[in-house]
């Protein structure tokens, strides 16, 4: 059987609101258990592929410690110069 990184995701356990929620307290929270989870690495790499195929309306959530915001900025630092085809 293959082993799924996800299964070891931190957020396992982590009550789910607080990864959706817009409030600070929550956000901070969800960042939190991001920064200790053993698969940080492979959750934002896993949400940055997807980033750009996101139509603004699908881009929520806490993911691999970032906010889609976030996520959203670093996507754009990282494909700045490029041009949709
Ligand atoms: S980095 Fe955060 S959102 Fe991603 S699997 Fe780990 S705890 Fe969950």
């Amino acid at each position: 059987m293959t082993h799924i990184w996800a299964d070891d995701a931190a957020c396992r356990d982590a009550v789910e609101g607080i990864f959706f929620s817009d409030a600070p307290t929550a956000i901070a929270e969800a960042k939190q258990i991001c920064a200790r989870c053993p698969v940080q690495v492979q959750c934002l790499a896993a949400e940055m592929e997807a980033e750009g195929k996101k139509r603004a309306y699908a881009r929520f959530g806490v993911r691999g410690g970032l906010t889609p915001a976030e996520r959203a900025a670093k996507y754009q630092a990282e494909h700045v110069g490029e041009r949709a085809s």
